[in-house]
């Protein structure tokens, strides 16, 4: 770790490729990018390129190596390029990519998932988060016969229209749109309040009474900071969900597989109506999935009216990638070992920063972290966050990147351990987070 952390000094890194790559880049994608957080901006300076990843490790185009806690975002519990899910996809691939027919292998990814996980008795695969998120949306509604919806500022679900909708001033408003190319009308059956506010569902609902067909959330929100809820107003929405006949829909797209098999509401022990997963559930490659009841689920054509389609869901190399990743996640002692790795870092990081006063702390839950320039004990709600202390977190990026850490390039990100994280190269990374700790906050 010291000699590699000397080596990628500052004014040693080399990016000349990474640089032309992304010059290049600028001129056939807006922004240089295919997904605009990649683009570097909130913590300035340009992307890198990535060209290879083994374990905990990944390498950039200028030969950079990187111990790397962004994982695709979420996907990679097992590290890069784990050997068994490699396997599974080559011996895939050799039978075709694609039928658009019914394969053996979405049974069986099905049966890992249904016979672990007791909130969801029937599902439907699809290609991405969003895709999963924007069904269950149509699903909520036509079930309910109902068109409005509930979420939360704080809380992201994909950018389908719907969901790209942020709070108004107000306890309880219909959002504004976050993206131009979203209709007014649109924006007005989606309704917008703060996390953690028991009152402003309550008057979402006395304004709206018999109109919303579903409340989403993301159980554990973790796509603006890591804003980690209290049990009890989880299972307050359930009961308010449960009195108006409206349904629950848990986001678990990032928690899913993540805090435990059955995510967040095994982790809770609270039933959601309609549970979404993506990211873990296909290995690295696009899956995602929507589940429910058998009831709700038989409304989903060609059983029941509500349409959903796709010509590439349940494809048989992503459900063979799915099949190898979560096969692992369910031996023994596979959570609680990763759990365990991660609070050893994030207690001694905490310890480090109550120490030397710093206004730092590190917010966890399973293996997710979070970097948060604050010196509150909790954070939950996006109102909280300061968006000042993001200067911070540009510099710490930074520093962190030129010892050869890599971590999503925006403060308002999570970082994930994965199983393929040693404590060996944890401890090292410790211990070079409060060497930029000081440099940051001294
Ligand atoms: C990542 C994410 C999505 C979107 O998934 P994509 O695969 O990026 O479309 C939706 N909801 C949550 C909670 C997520 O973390």
């Amino acid at each position: 770790m010291n000699s590699r952390s000397k080596k990628n000094k500052l004014d040693q890194m080399k990016r000349e490729k990474s640089e032309a790559l992304f010059q290049k880049a600028k001129t056939y994608f807006p922004g240089g990018v295919n997904s605009p957080v990649r683009a570097f901006r909130s913590v300035g300076g340009t992307p890198l390129f990535i060209e290879r990843g083994k374990g905990s490790q990944i390498w950039d185009a200028d030969g950079n190596k990187f111990t790397d806690f962004c994982g695709s975002w979420g996907p990679l519990i097992l590290g890069h390029a784990n050997d068994k899910v490699n396997d599974a996809i080559k011996k895939t691939v050799e039978k075709g990519c694609t039928f658009g027919a019914p394969t053996a292998l979405e049974n069986e990814l099905a049966e890992l998932i249904l016979n672990n996980n007791k909130y969801i008795q029937k599902i439907r695969f699809v290609s991405s988060g969003t895709e999963a998120v924007m069904s269950a949306i149509r699903l909520a509604r036509g079930y309910t016969k109902r068109n409005k919806i509930l979420k939360f500022e704080g809380c992201y679900h994909g950018h389908s229209d719907s969901l790209l909708v942020k709070a108004g001033s107000g306890l309880v408003t219909f959002g504004n749109s976050s993206s131009a190319g979203v209709p007014e009308s649109f924006v007005n059956e989606t309704i917008v309040v703060a996390l953690n506010n028991e009152q402003a569902v309550k008057q979402a609902f006395a304004d709206f009474k018999d109109q919303i067909a579903c409340i989403i959330i993301e159980p554990i929100p973790a796509n603006n900071g890591l804003l980690l809820q209290r049990k009890e107003y989880l299972q307050f929405l359930r009961d308010i969900c449960t009195e108006n006949k409206t349904l629950l829909l848990f986001d678990e797209v990032i928690s899913g597989f993540r805090v435990g098999f059955t995510g967040a509401a095994g982790y809770y022990d609270i039933q959601p109506d309609i549970i979404t997963y993506g990211k873990i559930i296909g290995g690295g490659l696009p899956v995602g999935m929507y589940g429910a009841s058998a009831e709700i689920m038989n409304h989903i054509s060609p059983e029941g009216n509500v349409y959903q389609a796709g010509t590439l869901s349940g494809n048989p190399v992503a459900m063979a990638a799915g099949i190898a990743q979560l096969t692992e996640c369910l031996k023994p002692d596979f959570y609680n070992d990763l759990e365990k790795k991660t609070s050893i870092f994030v207690n001694a990081l905490n310890d480090y920063a109550a120490l030397h006063r710093y206004s730092f702390r590190v917010f966890s839950i399973g293996s997710i972290f979070w970097f948060a320039f604050t010196d509150a004990l909790s954070i939950q709600s996006a109102e909280e966050i300061v968006p000042d202390s993001m200067k911070y977190f540009k510099i710490l990026h930074k520093e962190l990147l030129y010892r050869g850490i890599y971590l999503g390039p925006s403060g308002y990100e999570v970082g994930f351990i994965s199983e393929a994280h040693s404590p060996e190269i944890i401890h090292g990374v410790q211990r070079v987070v409060m060497e930029c700790l000081d440099i940051v906050l001294k």
